[in-house]
């Protein structure tokens, strides 16, 4: 027997016992004719005290840092002991020890604050595992998953396998391709999701199914991106949004009390799409603060102008505003007595490239009645306070206000609306806040190709108030600039998102069911009937074989055990992540292949420049 106990479970009530453990070494500190050193598992530390008995032992056999060692002794009161540590009350009087594996010394200290970088650390991701504030993230995971299994298993789901090697199932990213050797000349797909096979088992009438499993995609890698990452994904039958909603709300729930012990009893607040795009700018908005947006120019202008250009508050003359799309603002607590430093600060802030501003105009609010703007000569002091009252600012607050074209100034107010709720510590990371959001458009309009794409997927129903919108109007754009005024731009979905303090974790919707309909979505995406046949011939076939009405989500799984967890990034939530250009550094992967492979596939490589 290797072991009696784990390095994390002797307390005093041991005390005198004799026990064997075996683990790690972390540190070695001789202090003259005694040795101490600290052994490591995955449950804990555990000091070990080696007397002078056993020093010819430790000459001829040194410990080094990560020895795999054995140590046979008797648990004894420490009488320094350490309350930082579990074990910190009892130390190991050695008896005997045998050193199982020698280490070579590791490229950095395995402690919780390392010396390691990154790169170095994700080379030795192996080593890096054995850290403290790692084994903690994936001990968070593993929660998670279980959390997650218990409930459903619960409620009814099976946990039902489908395969990764399949056909492309489009979900608006690239598919990663694997060639088949029996099949010369011919490629499988990695699933982008089990979407399709979801689907499948409810028209075989396994009515609710779940998976939690990998999905690959081969997108540019954004920050904090994988191309491989994991998902809880799960569908039902004989089900309406509702359902499905209280469903995933009642999981989400149950993993808060049981990885967090957070009881999370009130209701999960819904926001149409429509109004968190205006009132946060963004589609997944972060509830922890208020700061809303103000719309200036829909407040202000009167007669349904808006968008339009047009004198912003009779008798104005600022241009800036005048010619915008839009005119947007927030108010900012407490941040009136912003210097002059402060507020060039922020206007460079939102000129950089990724926000794309031309300037930013701010109106104090002063603790002593007064306004103060960077735009005082184009605006008297009561239509200052005009705005500010209306963006909901109070004395001593900052009125923040961008303009330009709607899109790009919506997107520019949400991100500088996150970043000085960053700075004001309002998005706390021990703060959690789940948001529905709902009624997303069922089409966004894709530039490159001048044609409707599916938002969420092909397989998502519109709401059935607008199916008759669908079917009734041609898909065609025509003039590309006139996008936005096709039917098509109205025409909402039957989907949903589930989001966690402003990150998406979850999306789903209920599905169309009925081979007409499916097929006229398809046209709709400009996909002809061979091409609609040759994809999904399987899914229009099986829809013709009593599928059942059915609807579903997918949460994903890394990003949710990274907010819980504290983090930004999900790669500390995953054991071998991939860096972010998509590089197993470890394994030096991707890499070249054999030229035997490439025979025995029979393709010949010609890589274009
Ligand atoms: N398959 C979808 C996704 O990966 C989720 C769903 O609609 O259930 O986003």
């Amino acid at each position: 027997m290797y072991r009696t106990h784990t390095c994390g479970e002797l307390r005093l009530a041991q005390a005198g016992q004799e026990v064997t453990l075996a683990g790690w070494i972390q540190i070695v500190r001789k202090f003259g004719s005694i040795t101490f050193a600290d052994l490591r598992d995955r449950y804990g530390i555990t000091q070990l005290l080696f007397g002078e008995d056993l020093n010819a032992q430790l000459d001829q056999q040194p410990l080094g840092r990560e020895f795999v060692v054995q140590a046979k002794g008797i648990v004894l009161e420490r009488t320094n002991k350490n309350p930082n540590l579990a074990t910190g009350d009892i130390e190991i009087k050695v008896t005997a020890f045998t050193i199982l594996n020698k280490s070579v010394t590791p490229p950095f200290t395995i402690q919780d604050e390392t010396d390691g970088g990154d790169d170095l650390r994700m080379k030795f991701r192996y080593l890096d595992l054995r850290r403290n504030a790692v084994k903690k993230n994936l001990e968070l995971r593993y929660a998670v998953n279980r959390a997650a299994r218990n409930y459903l298993h619960e409620n009814q789901f099976m946990d039902l396998e489908t395969p990764f090697l399949i056909k492309s199932t489009p979900e608006g990213a690239r598919d990663f391709v694997v060639p088949s050797r029996m099949n010369p000349g011919q490629f499988y797909a990695l699933p982008q999701s089990p979407q399709t096979f979801k689907q499948l088992l409810m028209v075989s009438g396994y009515d609710r199914y779940y998976q939690i499993t990998k999905c690959f995609r081969d997108e540019d890698l954004r920050a904090d991106r994988q191309p491989e990452f994991t998902q809880i994904d799960c569908e039902m039958s004989f089900v309406e949004q509702e359902d499905i909603l209280s469903m995933f709300e009642g999981m989400i729930k149950h993993i808060f009390k049981a990885v967090k012990g957070i009881d999370y009893t009130e209701a999960v607040p819904r926001m149409t799409w429509e109004d968190a795009m205006w009132q946060y700018g963004n589609d997944k908005p972060d509830i922890r603060f208020g700061m809303s947006l103000l719309n200036i120019k829909s407040a202000f202008l009167k007669n349904g102008e808006y968008p339009a250009k047009g004198q912003l508050l009779a008798g104005t003359d600022f241009k800036v505003f005048n010619d915008a799309e839009t005119v947007v603002a927030i108010a900012v607590p407490g941040c009136a007595d912003h210097t002059r430093k402060q507020t060039d600060e922020l206007t460079e802030w939102v000129k950089r490239p990724q926000i794309g501003m031309q300037g930013l105009v701010y109106i104090k609010v002063n603790t002593d009645g007064t306004y103060k703007s960077s735009v005082d000569k184009f605006f008297s002091e009561a239509q200052l306070k005009a705005i500010a009252d209306a963006a909901g600012a109070k004395a001593g607050d900052l009125v923040l206000i961008l303009a330009g074209a709607e899109e790009r100034t919506r997107k520019a107010i949400s991100e500088l609306r996150l970043e000085m709720g960053e700075r004001l510590g309002f998005r706390r990371k021990d703060e959690f806040k789940l948001l529905w959001v709902l009624d997303f458009p069922l089409f966004e309009y894709s530039e490159e190709d001048n044609r409707w794409v599916a938002r969420h997927h092909p397989f998502t129903a519109p709401k059935p108030s607008h199916i008759d919108t669908m079917i009734g109007n041609d898909p065609v754009i025509g003039n590309a600039a006139e996008y936005l005024k096709h039917p098509y731009a109205q025409i909402k979905a039957n989907a949903y998102d589930m989001v966690l303090n402003g990150n998406e974790i979850g999306g789903g919707s209920i599905r169309i069911f009925q081979r007409d309909l499916q097929e006229k979505m398809f046209a709709a995406l400009g996909m002809s009937k061979e091409e609609a046949n040759h994809k999904f011939g399987f899914l229009l076939g099986a829809f013709e074989y009593g599928a059942p009405p059915h609807g579903g989500i997918a949460f994903g799984m890394d990003r949710l055990c990274a907010i819980l967890g504290g983090s930004e990034s999900i790669r500390d939530f995953i054991a071998f992540p991939k860096n972010n250009s998509g590089r197993d550094v470890m394994l030096d992967a991707p890499s070249a292949i054999d030229q035997k492979q490439f025979d025995e596939l029979q393709i010949k490589l010609d890589l274009k420049q």
